[in-house]
This record gives C-alpha cells, structure tokens and sequence, in this order.
C-alpha cells in the first residue's frame, strides 16, 4: 500500500542554531573587521615618533591612545602612560588633536548589522521553513510540528486487504458490509433520510482480527485509510493530544469518504473518574474526541472504527447514540472459522494436498487468528528446518504443540523414576476425562518434555463447539485437572510438584462455579465476582463480605475435594488400566487418543 507519513520537523533547532551563528558574528567578526587596519605598537614606538615629528593625527583617551603617521597612512594604537609632558610634547610635533580617528561605524549601520539583519534573516528562515512543511504535509501545520496527528493515510489501493482476506468472523462482516454500502453509495441512506453510525467499536481478544477487519473495510469501500493507535494520541503536554484529534478530523473531513481507525481506544477512552490529580491530558483528548464526533455530520462520509479489548473500560459518554453507538463483536474463531483461517494462511504457503485443516482446527481449539497464523508459519519454518518443500499434516500438529506448549527439550533431564511418574500422571488425566461420559476424548499424550516447562501434557479435543457447560461437564473437567495426581497417589502413595498447574485450573474452575455462575447450593443467583477483563484472561474482582468469603473458600476446596476423590475413585476401579497405558505411554513416549481408547477398550473387552 502506498503508506504516507506525516513529518514531524523539530524546527525549534533550526531556529537556535541561528540565533547562535547570528551572535557569534555579531560579537566576534564585526568588531573585528573595524579593527583590522589599526596597528597595536608599544609606548616606546609612539615616543620615538613623537621626537621624529612622524605623528599626523592624534587621540588620546583614558584607556588608549589612538594615531596616525604624518601622512596618514597608518592608524596607529597604544595603551596610556604616565607621561605628564605628553600634550606639550605633541603639541611641539606638529600633530593635530582629533576627536574621532577610527570611524565608528554609523548608529544607524550598527543597528543594522546587531539588529534588523538576524531578525530579517531569522524571519526569513522561519518562512521557508513553515512553507516547506507545509508543502511536504500538504495541509496547515502546528507550530513546531507539535499536535500534528500522526495518522498514517493509506490511500487508495487496488493491493488492500478485501473481507475475502478475512476468514470466519461472518458476523462482523456482515455488519460491517453496511457501512460499506454506504461508502459506495450514500444516496441511498440519504433518500429515506438514514444517517449512518458515525463511530464503531470492534471489541473483541487480541488477536481476532480487528484491525484487519477495518482494513477490509477500507479495501472493499475503496476509500482511503486513516489509522492511529489510542496510545499516539496522548502527549506529554496538556492538549497536544486534543489538537491531534481536532487535525485528525480535519484530515479525515478533506479526504472524505474515508475512514478512521482507532486501535486501542481504550488507551484515550478510558472512564473519567473526576478525581484530582487524573490524567488531564488523557480527558482533555477524550473531551475533543467527544465534540469532533459530535462536530460532524452523520453523512459527511467519515466512518470512524475504533478496536479495545477492554470494553468495559470505556467512557459511556464515547459509547451514547451518536459516537460508538455500534460494537461489533469479533469473537475467538469457531471450530469452522479456525478451519477456514488455517486455510486462508495456508494458502501463502505450500501445503500438501492431503493435509486435513479440520483435524488441526480441532486440535487448535481456543485459538486465535493470530496464533492460527502463526501456527502455519512455525509448520512452514519445520519444513524448512527437516529440509522438505512443503508442509505436512505432522508439520502443523507439532507446531501446535510448539505454540501451546513449546519446542521439544532435546536432552531429557528425567531420570526413569520421574518418567514413570509423568507417564502416570498424563495416563491419570486421560482416564479419569475418558472415563466420565461427558468428558471429550484424548487426542494426544506425549511425555517428551517441553520448553514451556511441561513434562508432558494430555491434549483434549473438543468435539464440537460449545457454547454452555452444564454443572456436571464442569465438576468433571475439575475431576479431570485432579486425575494427574490422583494417579500419583494411586500409583506410588507418594505426592509430587507436577500438579500445581493443574491445582491452579482446578481452582480457577470452582470458583467460577460458586461466585459467578450460581451453581452452588447456598448463594443461589447471586454474583459474588464480577469479570473485570473479559477478553484480556478474564480477571475477575470480588464484590461481597468478608465473612462471604470465607464461605465461598469453604466450598472451593469442598468441591475440588470431592472432584479429586472422585478421580482417585476411577482410578482405583480401573487400575489395571492404569497401569497397562502407563506402561505403554512411558516406551512409546507418545501415544495417540485411537491408541488410548484401543487399549482401554481392549482390556474391557
Ligand atoms: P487485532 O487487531 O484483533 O489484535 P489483527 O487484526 O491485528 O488483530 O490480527 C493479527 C493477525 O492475525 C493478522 O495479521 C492476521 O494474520 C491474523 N488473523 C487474525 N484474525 C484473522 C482472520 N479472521 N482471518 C485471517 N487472519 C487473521
């Protein structure tokens, strides 16, 4: 894309380093070229041509006597004596009494020169300098360069980014084809008398495509691009910011149809909390973002796209009918929307023809469109590494696993007792989810450390997408995090640190279930957290009484307990199992679901 950046001249240090240069030749050359023709003699010189009657003209002032010659050729100058017989003398000589032998320069010349030259040519520089700024900017410039949006345009472009380049996120297409209806055609609104939605938020994880949402917009329309972090905006003196949104509007209103991309609004929108000492340059951006929206005409041809992960953050006032008064969600990719990215991704680089994108889509659940591209990128990097020329299914599975868990360590540390562990462990988590009906089936369990710290890891596979989990799906999850230990203790009595990651999950998951969603037995409905960051992890902060508290830590490790004993419990039953897949998995390293559930099915049988 032909990408225009705005610059930014520090013209201040064209200015100083003037002023410098214009001193510097007032102070040293001037001077200096009036004295140049004198000639600095020492008493002795000026006495000897006093008795030779060889003085012309003469003037003596109390820190220098200054003379010419006879024939005044040369001007002469020596520092005073005592000499009391002096005037006599020179009187005797011959030489004449003058007031002004150096001609000082003119008064007027001298305030010339001092004066009216460096302003004249400080001025004049001045002028070249703003009208070559303005040139390059091709629109009024702030002095200094200060203020000045930094939006890069993306003008026209037949090479931008169409929806077509947007896999899955149908909703948030669709949604957003309006808008470009409208920049192809804005007649059509205009003629029943509709107004489009001036500002959109896209509000969704990172990752998911926001901004390459926006480009596509831009693309489809045809229209040029403005795009401007939130981050940008804010400056280090009160109001520079302000006057960055009033010039990006300004641009934006000269280039229209066009649209505007804020990405991480947050970082200006956030809430005004009015307490003393806030960001005042934050809300007074906020203040000039919120009267440019209210500025402009709702068919003007401006369409502003903002991006946040941090709804909830915003100021309502950015949010009411006029301004953002549209979110399009754009949401983690589905299990068809990771294929149909995978895809998208895959067509850049070369794939073989029997690689199954559906089988890696459901391997990849939870991520995103950014991890989604980068797993094919790290699949490629593999097939390069191995010396291949195109990429394999097991390209892109191992680097899923590179993604969700690391590289290979290449030299095990474990000794034979601590692999046996792990093999018991990772075999633990996979019965224990294998044999609760709801649980999803293993797809994978390895032992091979990884970088990430993993000494090994079961890998579930959702069948589907889910979108609600009953309390029952959960308390077997829980059940699921336990296994890894419960088959510690099943196998070897004794306890070990591999689990707290699991512990964590464990707990993470009970909580939820007692203080957000209403699944324990005393709180009823009640919401003892509220989610503070939706897409950023989902921190959640608690909102009841200490003694609540107390309660709800009661119940949170009830729950797990009777989730872990549960786990112990199908271990104990299946035990043979147990030991027969953990056997296997420690030789074979790493076995697959098919394996897993032929041997545990085999045994049954
Ligand atoms: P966000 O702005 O939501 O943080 P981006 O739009 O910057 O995310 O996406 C980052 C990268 O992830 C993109 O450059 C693209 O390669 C990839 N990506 C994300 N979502 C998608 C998608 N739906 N289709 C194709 N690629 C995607």
């Amino acid at each position: 894309m032909n990408e225009v950046k705005t610059p930014k001249k520090p013209l201040i240090f064209y200015y100083v380093i003037v002023m410098l240069v214009l001193m510097l030749l007032n102070f040293l050359v001037m001077p200096g070229m009036l004295q140049a023709s004198i000639r600095e003699v020492d008493y002795g010189t000026f006495m000897d041509m006093i008795d030779e009657k060889n003085i012309g003209e003469v003037e003596v002032e109390s820190n220098q006597i200054i003379f010419t010659d006879k024939d005044n050729t040369q001007i002469y100058k020596t520092g005073p004596m005592f000499d009391p017989g002096l005037t006599e003398r020179l009187h005797e000589s011959g030489a004449i009494f003058a007031q002004e032998i150096v001609e000082q320069a003119s008064p007027f010349v001298s305030f010339l020169f001092s004066w009216v030259l460096p302003i004249a040519i400080f001025v004049g520089l001045g002028q070249w300098m703003y009208k070559r700024t303005m040139n390059k900017m091709g629109g009024d410039s702030m002095m200094f360069g200060m203020g000045k949006s930094s939006a890069k345009v993306y003008v026209k472009s037949s090479a931008g980014i169409r929806f077509s380049d947007v896999a899955g996120e149908d909703e948030a297409k669709e949604n957003l084809t309006e808008i470009v209806n409208y920049l192809h055609d804005p007649k059509q609104y205009e003629e029943i008398g509709a107004s489009m939605p001036k500002g959109i938020l896209l509000v969704g994880p990172p990752g998911t495509g926001k901004t390459m949402l926006a480009k596509a917009v831009a693309g489809e329309a045809d229209v040029p691009f403005f795009s401007i972090s939130g981050s940008e905006f804010v400056e280090m003196f009160v109001g520079m910011g302000a006057s960055k949104v009033r010039d990006l509007f300004k641009q934006a209103k000269e280039k229209a149809p066009c649209i505007v991309f804020i990405d991480e609004i947050d970082a200006i929108g956030k809430k005004r909390d009015g307490q003393y000492g806030g960001n005042d340059e934050r809300e007074q951006t906020l203040n000039q973002l919120l009267t440019e929206m209210d500025g402009f005409e709702g068919n003007t041809g401006v369409v502003i796209l903002a991006a946040t992960n941090r709804p909830e953050s915003l100021d309502p006032a950015l949010l009411r009918p006029g301004r953002f008064d549209r979110r399009v969600p754009v949401e983690l990719p589905d299990l068809k929307g990771r294929e149909e990215i995978l895809k998208v991704h895959a067509k850049k680089v070369k794939v073989n023809s029997d690689v199954d994108f559906s089988v890696i889509a459901r391997m990849a659940s939870g991520a995103s469109g950014a991890e989604l591209a980068n797993i094919v990128n790290e699949a490629a990097l593999r097939a390069v590494r191995d010396g291949r020329k195109v990429v394999t299914q097991a390209d892109l599975e191992e680097s899923i696993e590179v993604v969700i868990a690391g590289y290979q360590k290449k030299n095990s540390i474990l000794t034979d007792h601590e692999k046996k562990i792990v093999s018991y462990h990772e075999i633990g988590h996979a019965l224990v989810a294998a044999k609760q009906t709801h649980s999803a089936p293993v797809q994978k369990i390895t032992i091979i450390p990884r970088t990430s710290g993993a000494l090994g890891y079961t890998m579930q596979v959702d069948e589907g997408n889910h979108y609600l989990m009953s309390k029952e799906e959960i308390e077997n999850k829980i059940a699921t995090f336990t296994g890894g230990r419960a088959a510690e203790e099943v196998a070897f009595g004794s306890i070990t640190t591999g689990a707290s990651n699991d512990i964590e999950q464990a707990t993470k998951l009970a909580r939820a279930m007692i203080t957000r969603y209403g699944m324990s037995d005393d709180f009823d409905m009640v919401a003892l957290e509220t989610v503070t960051n939706q897409y950023l992890g989902g921190d959640a902060s608690l909102a009841c009484s200490a003694e609540t508290q107390t309660e709800i830590d009661r119940q949170v490790v009830e729950l797990v307990k009777k989730q872990h004993e549960k786990a112990i419990k199908i271990l104990q039953d299946n035990r043979k199992k147990l030991d027969e897949l953990a056997e296997y998995l420690y030789e074979k390293e790493t076995i697959t679901g098919e394996e897993f559930m032929k041997i545990l099915d085999g045994t049954e049988a």
